[in-house]
């Protein structure tokens, strides 16, 4: 996929799960603040680091937040766990 410049939506804070974190699928990172910017950024783990932007991000793009999980979840035939809400 072509690499773009991350805009910050913040899905791949929320929708993918992170191993590194202990983060589940749907669930937002401890880490991710309510203006989606990372608290740790400094420190953010290899996996954040390697993270592309790319035409995924763009092709999940959506009003809300809530709205870009469950598209980019979908991207990968996922479904958020019942019990989570990105926001
Ligand atoms: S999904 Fe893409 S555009 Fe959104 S924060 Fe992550 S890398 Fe940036
Ligand atoms: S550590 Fe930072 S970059 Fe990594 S998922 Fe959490 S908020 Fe996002």
């Amino acid at each position: 996929m072509a690499k773009i410049a991350c805009f910050g939506c913040g899905v791949c804070c929320v929708a993918p799960d992170i191993a590194a974190l202990g983060k589940a699928i749907g669930v937002p990172c401890p880490h991710l603040r309510a203006d989606l910017r990372c608290a740790i950024y400094a420190d953010r783990p290899q996996v954040c680091r390697d993270y592309p932007a790319d035409e995924l991000c763009l092709a999940v793009d959506a009003p809300t937040l809530e709205e870009r999980v469950d598209r980019y979840l979908a991207a990968f035939g996922l479904e958020r766990p019942p019990s989570t809400s990105a926001v």
